[in-house]
């Protein structure tokens, strides 16, 4: 019988890297191997050197990295790009070093410029300025896609790279003001509806459009990107073996985003606009074509996704605290 191939997915307690596990023990078919911040600090270099000299893994998922919403993002530059560099140099690098064949690097589609032709194809990667609200994150992310591509090409590695569009999920950040829009406006209705206030605040003008992907989906994708055939994958991102969107390929505005969460969490009161908060960029949807050609497409709704959210926030979250 063949042995399991051991797979590291850093950042397992995360969103995406507690969704990319679920699936794989769905299936049972691989070894995952996992460290919490306390028993590996990514960041540590000598930490990760060691962690893989002793570890034989066959394949790495980067899904660890240092992640917030636009206020957290906006305030904190300095963690956001100092963290997610050192984590892709250590993670990539000494996978690299101990002989690992095969990662899967996780960026975001604020690697794209901030005025990108939409729907945003791949090729859009570094054809102008970046938004200013994310542009440290968005910096430390292209140099992951640059790293792996450099790996694969000057070493002959298989390191590849997803951008996904807008996640949402259990397990992600339910903060009041570092989160993502969609746990931040879950809270904020069903707060509002457990204590009957009239109105809720949402940011910004309620006009920016984003697209949004269940991180379930998400997961879903990575294991088909990296399970994909080398000649595909290199063929099919040419020139430089670089990257592929992983997207719903739909989009709406952030006024209906907030409606369909009002909805779901049952708040009948009234949206207010606060206009004194930024609204980042104006238009974020992926162009999923390639990711299409090469056999996926994302499954779950909006809606029912943001059901599910909000009854693991409820279960998870809101009861908890
Ligand atoms: P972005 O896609 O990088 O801009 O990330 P966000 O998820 O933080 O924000 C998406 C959009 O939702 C922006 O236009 C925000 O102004 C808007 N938004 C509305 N209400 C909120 C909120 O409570 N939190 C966050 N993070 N964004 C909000």
């Amino acid at each position: 019988m063949l042995s399991k191939k051991r797979v590291f997915v850093a950042g397992h307690k995360g969103m995406v890297g507690s969704a990319i596990v679920r699936k794989f023990r769905e299936s049972g078919r691989e070894d995952i191997v996992t460290r919490s911040r306390d028993e590996l600090d990514l960041s540590d270099q000598a930490a990760v050197r060691r962690f893989f000299a002793t570890e034989s893994i066959d394949i790495v998922y980067l899904a660890a990295a240092k992640v917030g919403g636009i206020y957290a993002n906006n305030q904190y530059p300095a963690e956001f790009i100092y963290q997610n560099l050192a984590i892709e140099c250590n993670v990539i690098h000494e996978a690299h070093r101990s002989g690992v064949q095969q990662l899967l690097f996780l960026g975001s589609s604020c690697i794209y410029p901030r005025l990108a032709q939409q729907p945003i194809v791949e090729a859009s990667l570094l054809q102008g300025y970046l938004e200013p609200t994310n542009e440290p994150y968005a910096i430390a992310k292209i140099a992951g896609i640059k790293l792996c591509e450099s790996y694969s090409r000057q070493y002959g590695r298989d390191y590849r790279s997803v951008m996904p569009t807008n996640l949402y999920g259990p397990n992600d950040n339910f903060h009041p003001e570092n989160s993502h829009v969609v746990p931040a406006l879950i809270r904020r209705f069903h707060e509002a509806k457990a204590c009957g206030a009239s109105e809720v605040d949402v940011w910004g003008s309620g006009r920016p459009m984003r697209e949004f992907l269940h991180v379930d989906d998400m997961a879903d994708a990575c294991i088909h990107v990296a399970g994909l055939a080398r000649s595909i994958y290199e063929s099919e991102t040419q020139p430089l073996m670089s990257h592929i969107n992983v997207g719903s390929g739909v989009d709406c505005t952030i006024r209906e985003l907030a409606e369909s969460i009002a909805r779901v969490v049952g708040f009948t009161g009234r949206l207010v606009f606060d206009d004194s908060k930024p609204d980042g960029t104006p238009r974020k949807l992926l162009d999923v074509s390639l990711l299409r050609r090469l056999g996926w497409e994302s499954q779950i709704s909006l809606e029912d996704g943001l059901q599910s959210t909000y009854e693991w926030f409820v279960e998870n979250i809101y009861l908890q605290e």
